[in-house]
């Protein structure tokens, strides 16, 4: 805790507030920590707890008298009252008897907030959602992972467009963490065996409304200088320092909750990573003297496995001396043979001499999904060799479509809106599609002025961190260019960011220079484009079209109608889906499991413009949105080939339809075809891909039948 000391009484509380990661998602407790020190709330990046422990105690006294802020601060404790205390809630009016049963879930990485930086992409931004939501409808859920104490990398642009990673260690005492409390005083740590050496583990917990999160870390005096940096970044290491880190993550997760005294009714893992949880879980039922197989089918019953990649060589998978080295102790625990180990993790001659950890997971889980439709045929294909009795399509993988969660990801100015014009309490009916048929009551007029404000919003964000960068780090005259200094709020722009993995294809949209440039630089209807995104610090392809794009925004030839963001996170993902025009994705189908930026994009009003792939095939109606390219399915194989041709259809939808419409303006200046096709947008997403819907669903159709003890899954 911050030293709450220091904190007059009478606005005590706050610290129990900035501790609590509920803040992050209401806007009247955003509004109550930037009141305390609003220079603050910028510098810290919106961090309340750095905020409580720079505050002077003259500003506390003031604000401790201030009548303005004293009503806030009721406001909001009262608010956080009746959340947390003993409301009733969704689970408790639907599923009255799983109110008592916990769910762990396990995952790599979890994006709450970025004061905690242990997050690097949608993986974890969906674990982040999952919690908030699960504890808003009222599950016991418990979230496990890790304390990366230097988080995942910062990303810097030199002028020549090459990528620089720059890891920041995690000051403890001005995140939202604390240390764990176990149930008996003596014990703080809890052990791994990791080859023949004791690895210990400190835990620290995570409040995130009402759901709790155990992050891990191994930065402890009791381990050797390697064991110490094991936790420290988040995927930053080679394959070996993988898989001591999986240990950690899946064998010491459970101990963790044993520790705790935490006894979970159902075991969720979100990707292979967390699967070893899987092999600790039936070592503990041999050693109270089950056979290995009555363990792994007691196991399988409570355990919930999600899958997110559809491409084979994107699954976790460990090479034999690995396995070895560490497992070989391990496997005789388990009453296990070497083979019969081995054959866990699916080794066969196609797959090459890797343990994979996704076979590990699905042959020891009875419940499996998919995040999308589209990726639940993909994965049903892709794993049938492991039923071959079964026809593919009765391959035991459903799917649950991916959502956000809807207070982390809407606008402010946007929420007064549907407040205002769809319902008062419309976010308590979020996932309602028939509430937001309202949608049509919202005044055109005041629904553009918020879209251009919410883009004016970004621009000034873009040229304040341009600012700061040339103040700060003296950053050439071209890199503000390149920042998006030069960028145009009267301008048709659109937003690109993502990971910059190959399979998404984030320079498609240049695959034809010429006609790119006659696009955007069109007089009359001229275009921009935002990209941002990091590439993982050892893929070198990655890195290269990172650098391309950078490079073409430095192009005086492009006149600045290409700008390119710096170190894209949760925070610059706020501005970006909320303040562009457009959100464009240009995957190779049918390699993106879901997606999720486009669903963030809608919710604020911002179509997407997108190649039938994840989620796309189940949001798009034909009138909130456009699609161009070749579909997954009219798809042999993800060859290079249909680049050309993709890029060709992208090119005309964008002259023949989008620019078109969203120049086309009334006399009022308001484009009323435009804000149509918006409002059809926001209508027809936002209750259907919202977590809440997600939750629900994991709950109906996986929570609710395992802790049940029903014998199958549907698919
Ligand atoms: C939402 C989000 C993602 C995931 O977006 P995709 O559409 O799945 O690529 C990645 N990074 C950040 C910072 C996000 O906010």
């Amino acid at each position: 805790m911050a030293d709450s000391l220091e904190i007059p009484k009478r606005i005590g509380r706050l610290n129990e507030l900035a501790y609590n990661f509920w803040w992050s998602w209401h806007a009247e407790a955003r509004k109550l920590f930037e009141a305390v020190d609003r220079p603050l709330w910028r510098q810290t990046h919106h961090n309340p707890v750095a905020i409580l422990r720079q505050v002077s105690i003259e500003r506390f006294k003031e604000l401790a008298e201030d009548p303005t802020f004293l009503r806030q601060y009721e406001g909001v404790l009262k608010q956080f009252d009746h959340e947390h205390g003993p409301r009733e809630t969704w689970l408790k009016s639907h599923y009255p008897d799983l109110c008592e049963k916990t769910i762990a879930y396990f995952s790599a990485e979890f994006g709450l907030h970025n004061s905690l930086p242990i997050y690097s992409g949608g993986l974890g931004l969906l674990a982040g959602d999952h919690c908030k939501e699960a504890g808003e409808l009222g599950l016991p859920l418990v979230g496990i992972g890790f304390l990366y104490p230097q988080g995942y990398f910062h990303q810097k642009i030199e002028t020549d467009g090459s990528q620089s990673a720059n890891y920041r260690p995690l000051d403890i005492s001005r995140v939202a963490i604390e240390p764990a409390v176990f149930p008996s005083e003596s014990e703080r740590l809890v052990a791994v065996q990791i080859e023949s050496r004791t690895v210990y583990i400190a835990v620290w917990q995570v409040q995130v409304g009402r759901a709790r999160l155990y992050l891990m870390d191994t930065d402890v005096e009791q381990n050797a200088p390697w064991d110490r940096e094991l936790s420290a970044r988040l995927y930053g290491g080679d394959r070996e320092l993988r898989i001591r880190q999986e240990i950690v993550l899946g064998i010491g997760g459970v101990r963790v909750l044993r520790a705790l005294g935490i006894h979970p009714g159902v075991w969720h893992c979100n990707e292979g990573h967390t699967a070893f949880q899987m092999l600790e879980r039936i070592r503990e039922k041999v050693a109270d003297g089950a056979s290995f197989d009555e363990a792994a089918e007691a196991i399988r019953k409570t355990t919930i496995f999600t899958t997110h990649t559809p491409v084979p060589a994107g699954h976790d998978a460990f090479p034999s001396n690995l396995i070895e080295k560490y497992f070989s102790d391990y496997w005789p625990l388990l009453g296990i043979d070497q083979a019969r180990f081995w054959s866990l993790g699916g080794h066969q001659e196609s797959w090459g001499e890797a343990f994979n950890m996704t076979v590990l997971a699905l042959g020891l889980s009875k419940r499996r999904n998919a995040v999308s439709r589209l990726h639940g045929e993909v994965s049903r294909k892709m794993w049938h060799h492991l039923w071959p009795d079964l026809k593919a399509d009765a391959v035991p993988i459903t799917s649950i479509t991916n959502g956000i969660h809807v207070p982390t990801w809407i606008a402010p100015e946007i929420k007064i809106l549907y407040r205002k014009h769809i319902a008062p309490d419309w976010s308590e009916r979020q996932d309602d599609p028939v509430l937001w048929q309202l949608v049509k009551d919202i005044p055109d007029k005041d629904l553009w002025e918020i879209r251009r404000k919410l883009k004016l919003k970004l621009l000034g964000f873009i040229r304040e961190r341009a600012r700061r960068s040339w103040i700060k780090d003296r950053a050439d005259p071209i890199q503000l260019i390149a920042a998006g200094t030069l960028l145009d709020p009267d301008t048709l722009t659109l937003g690109y960011a993502r990971r910059f993995a190959a399979y998404k294809r984030s320079t498609l949209v240049f695959h034809d220079m010429e006609r790119l440039k006659r696009i955007l630089l069109n007089q009359r209807r001229p275009v921009q484009i935002i990209f941002a995104g990091k590439a993982h610090p050892a893929d070198d392809h990655g890195k290269h079209l990172l650098q391309s794009i950078y490079n073409l925004a430095k192009d005086s030839g492009l006149a600045g109608h290409i700008a390119f963001v710096e170190n894209y996170d949760m925070h610059v993902a706020h501005f970006l889906v909320q303040g562009v025009d457009v959100w464009l994705n240009t995957p190779r189908a049918p390699l993106e499991a879901s997606g999720t930026s486009g669903m963030k994009a809608a919710l604020n009003g911002v179509p997407q413009l997108g190649i039938l792939d994840g989620w796309w095939p189940e949001g798009y109606n034909g009138s909130n949105g456009w699609v161009f390219g070749k579909t997954a399915t009219e798809l042999q194989e993800n060859s290079e080939e249909n680049d050309g041709a993709d890029a060709e259809d992208l090119y005309r939808v964008l002259e023949t339809q989008i620019a078109p419409l969203y120049y086309l303006r009334d006399t009022d200046g308001v484009p009323r075809g435009w804000i149509e096709l918006v409002k059809e947008t926001i209508r027809s997403i936002a209750p259907t891909f919202s977590m809440r819907r997600v939750v629900k669903e994991y709950t109906e159709k996986l929570y609710a039948p395992a802790i049940n003890g029903k014998e199958t899954q549907d698919i």
